[in-house]
């Protein structure tokens, strides 16, 4: 591999996840389109998105719902979410979940949710460009059950997340029969059919860009520059951003488990190997005592191995535990609905 971990995926990558030509279809119902946005501490960004939204769905239909999912903030969010809902005027849903459940867990209550024929996904940050939605939406109407953004500048990050972001797609891309596209994120523009289909996908632990592939439908990347975050800080570090490249692996790849196989079958060959030669030196010239370091070292080696290989299995049966237990992924604390919507459903 020569190329650099950096450069920027050809353009004709994403061919493979969209067909050039949009599908045939029937013409869709007017838009009905619901807005998800997750929010985690976002009390300066969130009065200004809401509007600067608003506005612009206004541009693409008068029949939409903004639905604001808190996701245990610990700042003002929860004041600020609650006026909005009541003075605003317009028409929002203010969900509040009991704690913090992670961006994942959020957006799957904001998806459980709506009530839209269309659904968009969008962050509080005014990072995902307001001025794609036009498109998403042309999209939509051509046929494209699903539009989602693909970041094609990650200049602005720094090279240790650019270079795990690399390596965590080449990891779940080897060998797994769902890809996922690289730098694709949660900037989507979901179609009932595909709402619905992830609403009944019954895993608790979601990594919600597996599930977007998983699910199929029709798809078609818009790549997008993002903005700057307009106000407060990113909630992803980079031990959050560790743990869930972790629950993106352990969710969709096994291959982390079939290379201890393949590392076994090989340690066992060499292992076979080498007792044929330790054999035939014996009866060619004889028994001596030496080799202590090569068994001391083989002993610390392997037993190392193994410990590892135990560590990743229990990567794995920690997710199954979590599985069966079957706890719901996010708890509603509060659910405050100023919408036109809400005594249809
Ligand atoms: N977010 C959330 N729960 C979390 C972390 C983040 O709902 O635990 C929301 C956050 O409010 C924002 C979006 O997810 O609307 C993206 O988060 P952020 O901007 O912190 O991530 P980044 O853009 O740096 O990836
Ligand atoms: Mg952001």
């Amino acid at each position: 591999m020569t190329d650099a971990p950096s450069a920027p995926p050809a353009a004709d990558f994403y061919a493979e996840y969209a067909p050039a030509a949009p599908p045939a279809a029937l013409p869709r119902a007017p838009l009905r389109l619901s807005c998800v946005v997750p929010a985690h501490n976002e009390e300066a960004n969130l009065p200004a998105f809401v509007q600067a939204l608003a506005q612009a769905v206004q541009a693409l239909t008068a029949d939409f719902e903004i639905l604001i999912v808190n996701d245990g903030s610990r700042d003002g969010t929860h004041e600020v979410a609650l006026q909005l809902v009541q003075d605003s005027g317009l028409p929002l849903r203010y969900l509040a979940l009991s704690r913090n459940f992670g961006k994942e867990a959020a957006l799957s209550a904001g998806i459980d949710h709506a009530r839209g024929n269309a659904v968009l996904l969008i962050d509080a940050d005014f990072q995902h460009p307001l001025a794609l939605l036009p498109q998403m939406h042309a999209l939509w109407q051509g046929g494209y059950d699903m539009v989602y953004g693909v970041i094609v500048d990650r200049a602005a990050e720094h090279g240790a997340k650019r270079l795990g972001t690399d390596l965590f797609y080449r990891i779940m891309n080897s060998g797994n029969t769902v890809k996922l596209p690289p730098n694709a994120g949660d900037f989507r523009w979901l179609d009932r059919k595909v709402a619905d289909a992830l609403k009944a996908l019954p895993e608790r632990h979601r990594f919600m860009k597996g599930l977007y592939a998983w699910v199929g439908f029709k798809t078609v990347a818009l790549p997008f520059v993002p903005l700057d975050r307009a106000a407060g800080a990113s909630s992803f570090n980079l031990r959050r951003l560790g743990s869930l490249a972790l629950l993106g692996l352990t969710s969709f790849t096994t291959l982390p488990l079939r290379v201890w196989s393949v590392i076994g079958g090989l340690v066992a060959l060499v292992a076979l190997l080498y007792g044929g030669w330790i054999t035939l030196e014996t009866l060619l010239f004889g028994a001596d005592l030496a080799g202590w370091p090569t068994l001391a070292a083989g002993i610390m080696l392997f037993s190392g191995v193994q410990l590892m290989s135990i560590g990743i299995l229990g990567e794995y049966i920690g997710r199954i535990y979590d599985e069966v237990k079957q706890r719901p992924s996010y708890l509603v604390a509060c659910d405050a609905d100023r919408t036109p919507w809400r005594d249809a459903a």
